[in-house]
Protein backbone atom coordinates (compact mmCIF):
# COMPACT_ATOMS: atom_id res chain seq x y z
CA UNK A 1 0.00 0.00 0.00
CA UNK A 2 2.06 3.29 0.86
CA UNK A 3 3.06 5.66 3.73
CA UNK A 4 1.50 3.48 6.40
CA UNK A 5 1.86 0.36 6.19
CA UNK A 6 -0.89 -2.49 5.26
CA UNK A 7 0.13 -4.26 8.65
CA UNK A 8 -0.19 -0.93 10.13
CA UNK A 9 -3.65 -0.21 8.66
CA UNK A 10 -4.78 -3.57 9.47
CA UNK A 11 -3.79 -3.55 13.16
CA UNK A 12 -5.53 -0.34 13.88
CA UNK A 13 -8.35 -1.88 12.36
CA UNK A 14 -8.39 -4.14 15.68
CA UNK A 15 -10.68 -3.12 18.06
CA UNK A 16 -13.52 -2.88 15.09
CA UNK A 17 -12.58 -6.08 13.66
CA UNK A 18 -12.65 -8.11 16.97
CA UNK A 19 -16.23 -6.14 18.13
CA UNK A 20 -17.42 -7.50 14.69
CA UNK A 21 -16.37 -10.93 14.74
CA UNK A 22 -17.90 -11.37 18.43
CA UNK A 23 -20.86 -9.81 17.57
CA UNK A 24 -21.44 -12.38 14.49
CA UNK A 25 -20.14 -14.89 16.77
CA UNK A 26 -23.06 -14.26 19.31
CA UNK A 27 -25.46 -14.49 16.66
CA UNK A 28 -24.81 -17.41 14.12
CA UNK A 29 -27.01 -18.19 11.46
CA UNK A 30 -27.06 -21.65 9.97
CA UNK A 31 -26.51 -21.97 6.53
CA UNK A 32 -29.26 -20.43 3.40
CA UNK A 33 -30.55 -18.54 6.63
CA UNK A 34 -28.07 -15.92 7.46
CA UNK A 35 -30.50 -13.24 7.27
CA UNK A 36 -28.93 -11.06 10.15
CA UNK A 37 -25.57 -11.52 8.99
CA UNK A 38 -26.31 -10.89 5.32
CA UNK A 39 -28.33 -7.51 6.18
CA UNK A 40 -25.32 -6.48 8.42
CA UNK A 41 -22.68 -7.09 5.73
CA UNK A 42 -24.46 -5.54 2.50
CA UNK A 43 -25.47 -2.23 5.00
CA UNK A 44 -21.80 -1.95 6.05
CA UNK A 45 -20.19 -2.62 2.34
CA UNK A 46 -23.33 0.28 1.73
CA UNK A 47 -21.96 2.71 3.92
CA UNK A 48 -18.28 2.03 2.59
CA UNK A 49 -19.52 2.81 -0.85
CA UNK A 50 -19.74 -0.62 -2.67
CA UNK A 51 -22.18 -1.72 -4.98
CA UNK A 52 -24.34 -4.08 -3.40
CA UNK A 53 -26.39 -7.07 -4.61
CA UNK A 54 -28.26 -9.00 -1.97
CA UNK A 55 -30.26 -12.23 -2.29
CA UNK A 56 -27.67 -14.35 -4.27
CA UNK A 57 -28.92 -17.85 -3.41
CA UNK A 58 -30.75 -16.77 -0.50
CA UNK A 59 -28.75 -14.51 1.60
CA UNK A 60 -25.67 -14.31 -0.29
CA UNK A 61 -24.52 -10.65 -0.84
CA UNK A 62 -22.44 -8.96 -3.33
CA UNK A 63 -20.07 -6.03 -3.15
CA UNK A 64 -18.85 -4.32 -6.51
CA UNK A 65 -16.18 -1.67 -6.23
CA UNK A 66 -15.42 -0.05 -9.47
CA UNK A 67 -11.85 1.92 -9.60
CA UNK A 68 -10.76 2.33 -12.96
CA UNK A 69 -9.39 0.24 -15.51
CA UNK A 70 -8.17 -3.02 -14.24
CA UNK A 71 -8.36 -6.62 -13.56
CA UNK A 72 -11.91 -7.98 -11.62
CA UNK A 73 -10.52 -9.79 -8.68
CA UNK A 74 -12.99 -11.55 -6.08
CA UNK A 75 -12.48 -12.42 -2.71
CA UNK A 76 -14.56 -15.20 -1.34
CA UNK A 77 -15.97 -15.05 2.67
CA UNK A 78 -18.74 -18.00 3.55
CA UNK A 79 -20.81 -16.22 6.53
CA UNK A 80 -23.06 -20.08 8.05
CA UNK A 81 -23.00 -21.40 11.41
CA UNK A 82 -23.16 -24.80 12.73
CA UNK A 83 -25.85 -26.72 14.27
CA UNK A 84 -23.53 -27.46 17.50
CA UNK A 85 -24.32 -26.25 20.95
CA UNK A 86 -21.49 -23.98 22.05
CA UNK A 87 -19.36 -24.94 25.35
CA UNK A 88 -16.92 -21.80 25.92
CA UNK A 89 -18.31 -19.51 28.02
CA UNK A 90 -16.79 -16.25 26.85
CA UNK A 91 -18.68 -13.11 26.80
CA UNK A 92 -19.25 -13.49 23.33
CA UNK A 93 -19.86 -17.04 23.23
CA UNK A 94 -23.49 -17.83 21.01
CA UNK A 95 -26.07 -16.91 22.02
CA UNK A 96 -28.47 -19.32 20.14
CA UNK A 97 -29.35 -22.77 21.81
CA UNK A 98 -27.66 -25.36 19.41
CA UNK A 99 -26.20 -23.18 17.09
CA UNK A 100 -22.59 -21.69 16.96
CA UNK A 101 -19.66 -20.69 14.81
CA UNK A 102 -17.82 -23.43 15.49
CA UNK A 103 -15.36 -23.16 11.94
CA UNK A 104 -14.37 -19.46 11.85
CA UNK A 105 -16.84 -18.20 9.22
CA UNK A 106 -17.46 -15.32 12.05
CA UNK A 107 -13.99 -14.33 11.57
CA UNK A 108 -14.04 -14.49 7.61
CA UNK A 109 -17.28 -12.12 7.61
CA UNK A 110 -15.29 -9.46 9.81
CA UNK A 111 -12.05 -10.31 7.84
CA UNK A 112 -14.35 -9.73 4.80
CA UNK A 113 -15.50 -6.20 5.53
CA UNK A 114 -12.21 -5.35 7.26
CA UNK A 115 -10.59 -5.47 3.75
CA UNK A 116 -13.62 -4.11 2.33
CA UNK A 117 -12.86 -0.98 4.75
CA UNK A 118 -9.19 -0.69 3.76
CA UNK A 119 -9.94 -1.32 -0.24
CA UNK A 120 -12.22 1.24 0.09
CA UNK A 121 -10.07 4.25 1.83
CA UNK A 122 -6.83 3.18 -0.33
CA UNK A 123 -7.94 3.67 -3.83
CA UNK A 124 -4.70 5.13 -4.85
CA UNK A 125 -3.17 1.95 -4.23
CA UNK A 126 -5.35 -0.28 -7.04
CA UNK A 127 -6.65 -0.19 -10.34
CA UNK A 128 -9.42 -2.50 -11.56
CA UNK A 129 -12.86 -4.34 -9.68
CA UNK A 130 -13.16 -5.43 -6.62
CA UNK A 131 -15.65 -8.15 -5.82
CA UNK A 132 -16.67 -9.25 -2.97
CA UNK A 133 -18.36 -12.23 -2.74
CA UNK A 134 -20.42 -13.09 0.65
CA UNK A 135 -21.46 -16.69 0.14
CA UNK A 136 -23.93 -18.29 2.57
CA UNK A 137 -24.50 -22.09 3.20
CA UNK A 138 -20.67 -23.60 3.11
CA UNK A 139 -21.36 -26.21 5.18
CA UNK A 140 -22.88 -29.00 3.65
CA UNK A 141 -25.73 -26.93 1.75
CA UNK A 142 -24.02 -26.11 -1.99
CA UNK A 143 -24.09 -22.45 -1.36
CA UNK A 144 -21.23 -21.52 -3.45
CA UNK A 145 -22.68 -23.93 -5.74
CA UNK A 146 -26.10 -22.15 -6.08
CA UNK A 147 -24.43 -18.75 -6.04
CA UNK A 148 -22.48 -20.11 -9.24
CA UNK A 149 -25.61 -21.54 -10.96
CA UNK A 150 -27.09 -17.91 -10.19
CA UNK A 151 -24.51 -16.56 -12.50
CA UNK A 152 -22.37 -14.46 -9.71
CA UNK A 153 -18.96 -15.35 -12.10
CA UNK A 154 -20.27 -13.29 -14.47
CA UNK A 155 -21.16 -9.45 -14.63
CA UNK A 156 -18.16 -8.76 -14.41
CA UNK A 157 -16.84 -12.48 -14.22
CA UNK A 158 -13.49 -12.15 -12.45
CA UNK A 159 -10.45 -12.63 -13.52
CA UNK A 160 -8.67 -14.04 -10.52
CA UNK A 161 -9.74 -14.96 -6.97
CA UNK A 162 -8.78 -14.98 -3.28
CA UNK A 163 -10.40 -17.06 -0.32
CA UNK A 164 -9.18 -17.75 3.24
CA UNK A 165 -9.80 -20.11 6.29
CA UNK A 166 -9.10 -19.36 9.04
CA UNK A 167 -6.87 -22.48 10.59
CA UNK A 168 -6.53 -23.94 14.16
CA UNK A 169 -4.15 -26.38 13.46
CA UNK A 170 -1.58 -23.45 12.84
CA UNK A 171 -0.44 -21.22 15.08
CA UNK A 172 -1.67 -17.24 14.74
CA UNK A 173 1.43 -15.34 12.63
CA UNK A 174 1.74 -18.54 9.92
CA UNK A 175 0.27 -18.62 7.20
CA UNK A 176 -0.21 -21.62 4.23
CA UNK A 177 -0.28 -20.87 0.50
CA UNK A 178 0.44 -24.13 -1.47
CA UNK A 179 0.38 -24.26 -5.23
CA UNK A 180 -1.97 -27.31 -6.38
CA UNK A 181 -4.42 -29.36 -4.49
CA UNK A 182 -5.05 -28.17 -0.72
CA UNK A 183 -8.72 -29.67 -0.13
CA UNK A 184 -9.88 -32.48 -1.59
CA UNK A 185 -13.33 -33.71 -3.82
CA UNK A 186 -15.74 -35.15 -1.82
CA UNK A 187 -17.98 -38.15 -2.43
CA UNK A 188 -20.96 -39.04 -0.37
CA UNK A 189 -22.76 -42.62 -0.63
CA UNK A 190 -25.04 -44.77 1.18
CA UNK A 191 -25.93 -48.87 -0.20
CA UNK A 192 -28.36 -50.95 0.82
CA UNK A 193 -28.48 -54.57 0.67
CA UNK A 194 -31.15 -56.26 0.60
CA UNK A 195 -31.00 -60.16 1.53
CA UNK A 196 -33.53 -62.74 3.27
CA UNK A 197 -34.24 -62.19 6.62
CA UNK A 198 -35.03 -65.33 9.13
CA UNK A 199 -34.18 -67.92 11.99
CA UNK A 200 -30.33 -67.04 13.24
CA UNK A 201 -30.03 -70.74 13.53
CA UNK A 202 -31.17 -71.56 9.84
CA UNK A 203 -28.94 -69.65 8.07
CA UNK A 204 -28.89 -71.93 5.45
CA UNK A 205 -33.04 -70.36 4.52
CA UNK A 206 -31.60 -66.77 4.77
CA UNK A 207 -29.32 -64.02 2.38
CA UNK A 208 -27.43 -62.58 4.75
CA UNK A 209 -27.08 -58.65 4.18
CA UNK A 210 -25.02 -58.47 7.63
CA UNK A 211 -22.15 -60.53 6.70
CA UNK A 212 -22.26 -58.98 2.85
CA UNK A 213 -21.96 -55.39 4.34
CA UNK A 214 -19.00 -56.89 6.55
CA UNK A 215 -17.34 -58.23 3.18
CA UNK A 216 -17.97 -54.87 1.69
CA UNK A 217 -16.44 -53.16 4.10
CA UNK A 218 -13.28 -55.00 4.00
CA UNK A 219 -13.18 -54.86 -0.25
CA UNK A 220 -13.22 -51.30 0.25
CA UNK A 221 -9.86 -51.12 2.06
CA UNK A 222 -8.31 -52.43 -1.12
CA UNK A 223 -9.37 -49.39 -3.00
CA UNK A 224 -6.34 -47.10 -1.58
CA UNK A 225 -4.23 -49.76 -1.11
CA UNK A 226 -4.19 -51.74 -4.06
CA UNK A 227 -6.18 -49.40 -6.85
CA UNK A 228 -4.28 -46.07 -5.66
CA UNK A 229 -0.64 -45.85 -6.63
CA UNK A 230 1.53 -44.57 -3.47
CA UNK A 231 2.36 -41.49 -5.03
CA UNK A 232 -1.22 -40.11 -4.98
CA UNK A 233 -3.79 -39.46 -2.01
CA UNK A 234 -7.50 -40.75 -1.41
CA UNK A 235 -9.39 -41.99 1.40
CA UNK A 236 -12.41 -44.40 1.05
CA UNK A 237 -14.41 -44.08 4.44
CA UNK A 238 -17.26 -46.17 5.52
CA UNK A 239 -18.59 -43.78 8.21
CA UNK A 240 -22.11 -45.97 9.04
CA UNK A 241 -23.22 -49.65 9.07
CA UNK A 242 -26.82 -50.40 10.33
CA UNK A 243 -28.24 -54.09 10.45
CA UNK A 244 -29.88 -56.00 12.69
CA UNK A 245 -31.55 -55.22 15.88
CA UNK A 246 -31.26 -58.20 18.26
CA UNK A 247 -29.17 -61.76 18.44
CA UNK A 248 -31.40 -64.09 17.25
CA UNK A 249 -32.63 -63.08 14.03
CA UNK A 250 -30.83 -62.56 10.64
CA UNK A 251 -31.91 -58.97 9.22
CA UNK A 252 -33.47 -57.94 5.89
CA UNK A 253 -31.02 -55.39 5.20
CA UNK A 254 -28.00 -53.63 5.87
CA UNK A 255 -26.76 -49.95 5.03
CA UNK A 256 -23.75 -48.59 4.65
CA UNK A 257 -23.06 -45.23 4.04
CA UNK A 258 -19.55 -43.49 3.61
CA UNK A 259 -17.09 -40.56 1.80
CA UNK A 260 -14.98 -40.51 -1.03
CA UNK A 261 -11.91 -38.24 -0.78
CA UNK A 262 -9.42 -37.23 -3.59
CA UNK A 263 -7.22 -34.72 -5.28
CA UNK A 264 -6.70 -35.57 -8.62
CA UNK A 265 -9.81 -36.24 -10.99
CA UNK A 266 -7.93 -39.48 -12.88
CA UNK A 267 -7.81 -40.93 -9.50
CA UNK A 268 -11.30 -39.77 -8.07
CA UNK A 269 -12.76 -41.48 -11.32
CA UNK A 270 -11.08 -44.52 -10.67
CA UNK A 271 -11.89 -44.90 -6.85
CA UNK A 272 -15.18 -44.10 -7.50
CA UNK A 273 -15.71 -46.70 -10.38
CA UNK A 274 -14.03 -48.91 -7.72
CA UNK A 275 -16.13 -48.37 -4.90
CA UNK A 276 -18.69 -48.96 -6.81
CA UNK A 277 -18.15 -51.81 -8.30
CA UNK A 278 -17.12 -53.72 -5.28
CA UNK A 279 -20.51 -52.32 -3.29
CA UNK A 280 -22.56 -53.85 -6.01
CA UNK A 281 -20.20 -56.94 -6.90
CA UNK A 282 -19.74 -57.94 -3.82
CA UNK A 283 -23.47 -57.20 -2.09
CA UNK A 284 -24.22 -59.69 -5.32
CA UNK A 285 -21.95 -61.98 -4.83
CA UNK A 286 -23.06 -62.83 -1.41
CA UNK A 287 -26.92 -62.89 -3.24
CA UNK A 288 -28.09 -59.67 -2.02
CA UNK A 289 -29.95 -56.85 -4.28
CA UNK A 290 -27.85 -53.56 -3.57
CA UNK A 291 -28.90 -50.35 -4.46
CA UNK A 292 -26.12 -47.45 -4.18
CA UNK A 293 -26.04 -43.83 -4.31
CA UNK A 294 -23.39 -41.97 -5.21
CA UNK A 295 -23.61 -38.40 -4.92
CA UNK A 296 -20.46 -35.88 -6.30
CA UNK A 297 -19.95 -32.86 -3.52
CA UNK A 298 -17.63 -30.77 -4.66
CA UNK A 299 -14.54 -30.59 -6.50
CA UNK A 300 -10.98 -30.35 -5.35
CA UNK A 301 -9.72 -26.86 -4.30
CA UNK A 302 -6.47 -26.25 -6.99
CA UNK A 303 -4.68 -23.62 -6.18
CA UNK A 304 -3.32 -21.48 -9.39
CA UNK A 305 0.67 -21.91 -9.41
CA UNK A 306 1.23 -17.89 -10.32
CA UNK A 307 -2.02 -16.45 -8.14
CA UNK A 308 -0.22 -18.78 -5.16
CA UNK A 309 3.35 -17.22 -5.54
CA UNK A 310 2.31 -14.03 -5.20
CA UNK A 311 0.55 -14.01 -2.14
CA UNK A 312 3.49 -16.67 -1.05
CA UNK A 313 5.39 -13.32 -1.81
CA UNK A 314 3.01 -10.89 0.09
CA UNK A 315 3.26 -13.56 3.08
CA UNK A 316 6.87 -13.22 3.40
CA UNK A 317 7.43 -9.50 2.40
CA UNK A 318 5.00 -9.02 5.17
CA UNK A 319 5.80 -11.29 7.94
CA UNK A 320 9.06 -13.02 6.71
CA UNK A 321 9.99 -16.56 5.29
CA UNK A 322 9.26 -18.43 8.92
CA UNK A 323 5.62 -16.93 8.20
CA UNK A 324 5.10 -19.14 4.75
CA UNK A 325 3.59 -22.32 5.24
CA UNK A 326 4.09 -24.32 2.44
CA UNK A 327 2.39 -27.90 3.33
CA UNK A 328 -0.73 -27.06 4.71
CA UNK A 329 -3.24 -29.16 3.03
CA UNK A 330 -6.25 -31.60 3.93
CA UNK A 331 -8.55 -33.79 2.89
CA UNK A 332 -11.32 -31.71 4.04
CA UNK A 333 -13.27 -30.43 1.70
CA UNK A 334 -14.90 -27.05 0.61
CA UNK A 335 -17.49 -25.68 -1.76
CA UNK A 336 -14.88 -22.68 -2.59
CA UNK A 337 -14.20 -25.02 -4.93
CA UNK A 338 -17.21 -24.20 -7.13
CA UNK A 339 -15.43 -20.73 -7.54
CA UNK A 340 -11.75 -21.77 -7.92
CA UNK A 341 -12.73 -24.75 -10.80
CA UNK A 342 -13.49 -21.30 -12.58
CA UNK A 343 -11.11 -18.41 -11.79
CA UNK A 344 -8.01 -19.27 -10.98
CA UNK A 345 -7.16 -18.43 -7.53
CA UNK A 346 -5.57 -19.25 -4.24
CA UNK A 347 -7.01 -20.92 -1.11
CA UNK A 348 -5.47 -19.61 2.22
CA UNK A 349 -4.96 -21.18 5.71
CA UNK A 350 -4.84 -18.37 7.98
CA UNK A 351 -2.56 -19.36 11.04
CA UNK A 352 -5.57 -19.00 14.09
CA UNK A 353 -4.05 -20.91 16.53
CA UNK A 354 -2.44 -19.97 20.32
CA UNK A 355 1.36 -18.93 19.89
CA UNK A 356 3.45 -22.62 19.06
CA UNK A 357 0.66 -24.91 18.68
CA UNK A 358 -2.41 -25.74 17.96
CA UNK A 359 -6.32 -24.22 18.75
CA UNK A 360 -9.64 -26.21 19.40
CA UNK A 361 -10.67 -27.84 16.67
CA UNK A 362 -12.81 -26.75 14.45
CA UNK A 363 -16.31 -27.92 14.41
CA UNK A 364 -16.26 -28.18 18.27
CA UNK A 365 -17.80 -27.23 20.67
CA UNK A 366 -15.24 -25.41 22.35
CA UNK A 367 -13.20 -23.87 18.94
CA UNK A 368 -12.06 -20.24 18.93
CA UNK A 369 -9.95 -18.38 17.67
CA UNK A 370 -6.90 -16.33 18.42
CA UNK A 371 -8.20 -12.59 17.02
CA UNK A 372 -4.94 -11.02 15.97
CA UNK A 373 -5.84 -13.63 12.70
CA UNK A 374 -8.21 -11.20 12.06
CA UNK A 375 -5.74 -8.31 11.53
CA UNK A 376 -3.27 -11.19 9.61
CA UNK A 377 -6.31 -11.80 7.19
CA UNK A 378 -6.89 -8.45 6.72
CA UNK A 379 -3.64 -7.68 6.03
CA UNK A 380 -2.59 -10.43 3.50
CA UNK A 381 -5.80 -10.42 1.26
CA UNK A 382 -5.75 -6.59 1.05
CA UNK A 383 -1.70 -6.58 0.18
CA UNK A 384 -2.54 -9.23 -2.21
CA UNK A 385 -5.45 -7.66 -3.90
CA UNK A 386 -3.38 -4.51 -4.45
CA UNK A 387 -0.66 -6.57 -6.26
CA UNK A 388 -3.35 -8.24 -8.10
CA UNK A 389 -4.22 -4.76 -9.47
CA UNK A 390 -1.71 -3.01 -9.47
CA UNK A 391 -2.19 1.18 -10.58
CA UNK A 392 0.99 0.78 -13.16
CA UNK A 393 -0.78 -1.78 -15.35
CA UNK A 394 -2.41 0.83 -17.87
ZN1 LIG B 1 -16.51 -26.06 8.58
ZN1 LIG C 1 -15.17 -23.50 7.42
Amino acid sequence: MHELSVLDEAQQLYDQLVAWRRDLHKHPEIGLEEHRTAKFVAETLRDLGYTVETGIAHTGVVGLLENGDGPVIMNRVDMDALPIQEENDAPYASEVPGMMHACGHDAHVAIGLGIATLMAQHQEAWRGTLKLIFQPGEEGMNGAEIMVNEGVLENPRPDKALAIHVWNMMPVGVIGAVPGSVMAAAERWQAELRGKGGHAAHPEDTVDPLVAAAHVVTALQTVVSRNVGAQETAVVTVGMLRSGDTFNVIPDTAELRGTIRTYDPEVRETVVTRVREIVEGTGQAMGCDVTLQLDALTPAVDNDAEVTHLVQSVITDLWGDDALDIEERTMGSEDAAFFMDEIPGCYIFIGSGPEGGEGPPHHNPHFDIEEQALVNGVALVTEALCRLMPTDAG
